[in-house]
């Protein structure tokens, strides 16, 4: 029977010592574990990434951080949202095994080694470019967990699809023996991928929102018929209508996120975008 049918005591850890210890024994023991990084303010789409993992390896790590060193808009950092109760909540009836919810001091500890890696075009492009600093901040945190957990196997969600190539990039240079899976984004039956942001917006934001993805497909099913630039001119007019502020609408390649200006070949082609909605900053994509 799968491990799914029994509803796992959740065992927290706050100390990245005790946490060190315990995992030495169940991986003595040939356990395979699984890893689930997260900002907290848990959903269905996080508790996806918990139940591949689940169904991949006998064991689940997850872990609550609020990164500050990836926010490069210390408001943003501020307004983050924090509800660990309910975070417990759903990461038990998941029948994830381990929370790992460290301190600042414990992620970051005086003098503690930065990790440099070259993210090469990542750094500059998209989130890179509007976000000076967010991916140092990523390599930094996601580098000290896999560290700390040393997992079989990572799991990350396609929602940030550039962080998933940031991640390819550290694990490759660090980590290669390591696992990494990307997985699907979850998304409301409106189509509005989930988020932990959407919390910071009204109903009637929620359902603005719903168009950013409807507006990504559209401009997907004209890739037939007009070339890039029209087809994402009329995305960001659409969006506007809408009354969504765009920051960025971009083709990129899938597999490098090197901008495009022709249509890329099948399954190839990332749109990527950035837009705000109340003042709040959401990103999705499609892959075509
Ligand atoms: P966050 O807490 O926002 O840092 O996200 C933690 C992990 O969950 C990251 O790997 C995200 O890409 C992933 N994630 C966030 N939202 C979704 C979603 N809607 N579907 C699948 N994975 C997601």
């Amino acid at each position: 029977m799968s491990k799914a049918y029994f509803a796992s005591i959740l065992e927290i850890f706050k100390s990245k010592i005790q946490l060190q210890k315990h995992l030495e024994t169940i991986r003595k023991k040939g356990i395979k574990i699984g890893f689930v990084p997260t900002m907290g303010a848990l959903h269905k789409g996080h508790m996806s990434l918990v139940q591949q993992s689940n169904s991949e390896n006998d064991y689940t790590v997850a872990s609550v951080f609020v990164n500050q060193l990836q926010f490069n808009n210390q408001a943003d950092f501020e307004k983050y949202p924090v509800s660990i109760e309910n975070d417990i909540r759903l990461l038990e009836t998941e029948s994830c095994d381990i929370l790992f919810i460290p301190s600042n001091e414990e992620m970051y500890p005086q003098n503690y080694k930065q990790i440099d890696l070259d993210l090469g075009i990542l750094d500059t492009v998209l989130e890179g470019r509007m976000r000076p600093g967010h991916y140092h901040g990523v390599v930094q945190v996601v580098y000290r967990l896999f560290d700390y957990i040393k997992p079989d196997t990572a799991y990350f969600g396609l929602k940030d699809y550039q962080q998933c190539m940031v991640v390819k990039l550290l694990k490759n240079a660090f980590f290669p023996r390591m696992e990494l899976r990307f997985c699907e984004t979850g998304r409301h039956a409106s189509g509005l991928a989930m988020s932990s942001r959407n919390e910071r917006l009204s109903a009637e934001g929620k359902v603005k929102a719903a168009n950013i993805y409807l507006i990504l497909q559209k401009i997907k099913s004209l890739s037939d018929h007009i070339v890039p630039a029209d087809a994402i001119k009329y995305g960001c007019h659409l969006l506007a209508e809408k009354g969504i502020e765009v920051e960025y609408l971009e083709l990129a390649h899938a597999d490098t996120l090197s901008p495009g200006s022709s249509w890329f070949k099948k399954g190839k082609n990332a749109l990527l975008a950035a837009v705000y909605i109340e003042d709040v900053r959401l990103i999705d994509n499609i892959v075509f």
